[in-house]
């Protein structure tokens, strides 16, 4: 975070700090950082809010050991909120909830966007080491031929009930279908869009 500075005095001194997963995006709390508190969430990379029941510093995990570890701090335009982006170890409320709102923060799917970020990367920047890469320098048609040998293999696994190697191959043909929209330059966005178009809600 850069040094902007806060409006301490127009809150009294209290900030309030939405914490948010920094993968998910999920809302998981929302607590109040005093100037030292915010020192010592970017000192430590843990969230340190100032608790106004305990009139004191506090770490969120200081006893349990579910630490928010932070990825990104961001202010907002009135610079009188924190947006706090972090890594949670573990359950986030005491009552023992993934987020203090009793919702669920088990949802995979966004690592689909990380899976693509990084797709992009390994063509951007290739490495000898990467298969990723090893796949965009053969050229459009080696990346096609694999989307196609890897949905005939789903659909050979889809006949048996083997959990295991069904994933496996649901998991290789998401993946080298990624690396062929990489390949011919187009976002997975785009291909929401076509079904967000098709979905009549
Ligand atoms: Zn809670």
């Amino acid at each position: 975070m850069e040094n902007i500075r806060l409006d301490f005095e127009k809150t009294e001194g209290l900030i309030p700090a939405i914490v948010q997963d920094a993968e998910s995006k999920q809302v998981l709390m929302l607590g109040y950082m005093n100037e030292e508190a915010l020192e010592k969430t970017k000192s430590t990379g843990r969230v340190t809010f100032f608790s106004r029941s305990k009139g004191r510093l506090w770490t969120k995990g200081e006893t349990s050991g579910n630490f928010l570890n932070v990825k990104k701090v961001l202010v907002d335009c009135d610079r009188d909120t924190l947006l706090v982006y972090v890594d949670p170890v573990g359950p986030v409320c005491h009552t023992g909830a993934d987020t203090c709102f009793a919702e669920e923060n088990s949802s995979k799917t966004f690592f689909i966007d990380t899976l693509r970020k990084t797709i992009k990367d390994r063509k951007n920047n290739p490495s000898d080491s990467s298969y990723t890469a090893s796949l965009f320098a053969k050229g459009i048609n080696k990346v096609a031929q694999k989307v196609g040998e890897e949905a005939v293999e789903i659909v050979i696994e889809s006949k048996d009930d083997n959990k295991e190697l069904f994933l496996g191959e649901a998991a290789d043909l998401l993946f080298h279908y990624l690396v062929l929209l990489e390949a011919k330059g187009y976002e997975l966005d785009e291909v929401m869009e076509v079904l967000m178009s098709r979905h009549k809600g």
